[in-house]
């Protein structure tokens, strides 16, 4: 059993100054895999100041010097891919295949960014002026424990093409997949405090770093309750935040969809990550005289899921992160069932023969409204509420019904009424006939979903602000 207890400051590997130890627990057979010593207060102030140390230099670096910088941090996640996937599938209990997707995003945001940033023109003419795209300054990542590898590397791709010195706080549930992430982007070797890694609560590390008159900005992925804190946290240093949050997204399959495609990819959409994913599917919106139809399709389909072993190829559904996960998984179950829902498939308690680990059984529901608990709220597990519509804009409607506003998924054959249908979603990303994002194109929510967008052109221009140069 290994012992966490680093931080990563000014380019070294430093021994944290927190002393609360928590255990690393392996979901799948509840045994402890590592103890982490979180960093604190101090550590995260040592961080910062090791930013904005090595802030000046990176904002006077070319194009030229960014872009071999992410080509190496590249090239070290990318040797560590392995690692990463393991790790992952070790602490939340990613599925094999999930897992080795979020290690691949991991180095490919790299090249994405560099990409990006050779592109885009850093100064331009606007009227009589000159305009200069200028680091922000010293940023904060924050990131949410499952998809850990994929989030750092995501945004701090987009950091380092803009020329922002960061410190990242990542989820204190990521302890192993951190500390083998820390060293793959340690061996890319960048100058000293480019980059500062401090992993602990979010309530004095978070904390710190959203309240620094030395951070500029933040950017956060993680629960809207979250988002809040750190929008009311910065607001009294004016941070730029840019606040990737919850979801409870839609999935509308149309009269004219082709049903073999689409239920089985509803279903991906709606589990992905053992349904731990923000942009979960989780409200499937079907005509209604196609319920029972659309019933018996998800009855055979998750009858057949693989739930157990997430290293094994073969599983579809690995254990939830923790026991707490588990927990308010069955809470929600339960109030569907209290509330009037209809059980498809699954249901409470652990599937069967698997009583070690954190596993639910994949649940499906019909009859849901969106007076329901399972309706409105994010549950962060595998359990898909089925709604019937009986006309295009009730679809619309129902959809839209949501506080949340992450993304959307839309089946059809007929592209241009799904176009149009698309553009009536109040989603930040509607993905029509697929599940699988557009890496290069904006992301991120609308209403409580999130404020501003990442990924691409529009993640590094989170990074940055335009200065005015005008000539008298
Ligand atoms: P969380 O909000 O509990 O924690 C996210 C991060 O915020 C962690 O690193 C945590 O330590 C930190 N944090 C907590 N309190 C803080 C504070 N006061 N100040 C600063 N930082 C603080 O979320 P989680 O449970 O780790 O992740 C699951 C949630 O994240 C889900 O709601 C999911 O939808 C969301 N998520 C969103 C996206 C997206 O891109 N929109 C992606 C993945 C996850």
């Amino acid at each position: 059993m290994s012992k966490i207890n680093q931080a990563y400051i000014d380019g070294r590997f430093v021994t944290v100054q927190g002393s609360e130890v928590v255990e690393c627990i392996n979901p799948a057979t509840e045994s402890n895999i590592a103890t982490a010593t979180l960093a604190n207060r101090d550590d995260a102030i040592e961080a910062i100041a090791a930013a904005k140390r090595a802030q000046g230099a990176l904002a006077c670096t070319t194009k030229a010097q960014r872009i071999d910088m992410l080509k190496s941090l590249q090239a070290s996640v990318l040797a560590s891919t392995d690692q990463l996937r393991d790790s992952a599938i070790e602490e939340y209990g990613a599925p094999l295949a999930r897992a080795q997707w979020v290690s691949q995003y991991a180095s490919q945001s790299f090249a994405n960014a560099a990409q990006t940033l050779e592109e885009y023109e850093l100064v331009r003419s606007i009227g009589g002026a000159r305009v200069f795209m200028e680091p922000v300054g010293v940023v904060g990542l924050i990131a949410p424990w499952n998809s850990a590898a994929g989030t750092i590397c995501s945004k701090l791709a987009s950091a380092i093409a803009a020329g922002c010195a960061s410190v990242i706080k990542p989820s204190e549930l990521s302890a192993v997949q951190t500390q083998v992430l820390a060293h793959a982007l340690d061996r890319a070797g960048l100058p000293d405090g480019v980059f500062n890694i401090v992993l602990g609560r979010g309530s004095d590390v978070g904390d710190e770093m959203s309240t620094s008159p030395d951070v500029a900005k933040i950017s956060f992925t993680g629960s809207t309750p979250t988002g809040k804190l750190i929008a009311h946290a910065g607001i009294e240093t004016m941070k730029r935040v840019s606040l990737s949050l919850t979801g409870k997204s839609a999935a509308i399959v149309l009269e004219d969809a082709d049903f073999d495609v689409a239920i089985p990819l509803a279903l991906n959409a709606a589990f992905m990550n053992n349904g731990q994913a923000c942009v979960a599917g989780t409200r499937l919106l079907v005509p209604r005289r196609r319920l029972n139809e659309v019933s018996e399709r998800l009855k055979v389909l998750v009858d057949a899921l693989v739930v157990g072993n997430p290293q094994d190829p073969a599983t579809t559904i690995g254990p939830l992160v923790n026991r707490a996960q588990y927990e308010r998984v069955q809470h929600f179950i339960r109030r569907g069932l209290e509330q009037g829902a209809t059980l498809v498939a699954g249901g409470t308690g652990k599937p069967q023969g698997l009583d070690q680990g954190f596993f639910v059984q994949p649940t499906v529901f019909a009859d849901v409204n969106m007076d329901m608990d399972i309706a409105r709220e994010e549950i962060f597990g595998p359990v898909l509420s089925i709604f019937t519509y009986d006309s295009e804009e009730q679809a619309i409607a129902i959809a839209n019904a949501s506080t949340y506003g992450l993304q959307a998924y839309l089946f059809s054959t007929d592209l241009e009424r799904a176009q149009c249908i698309a553009g009536q979603l109040q989603a930040g990303t509607v993905l029509i006939n697929r599940i699988v994002p557009d890496l290069l194109a904006p992301f991120g929510g609308v209403k409580q979903s999130g404020v501003g967008r990442e990924f691409g052109v529009f993640g590094l221009e989170s990074f940055l602000e335009a200065k005015t140069v005008a000539f008298g």
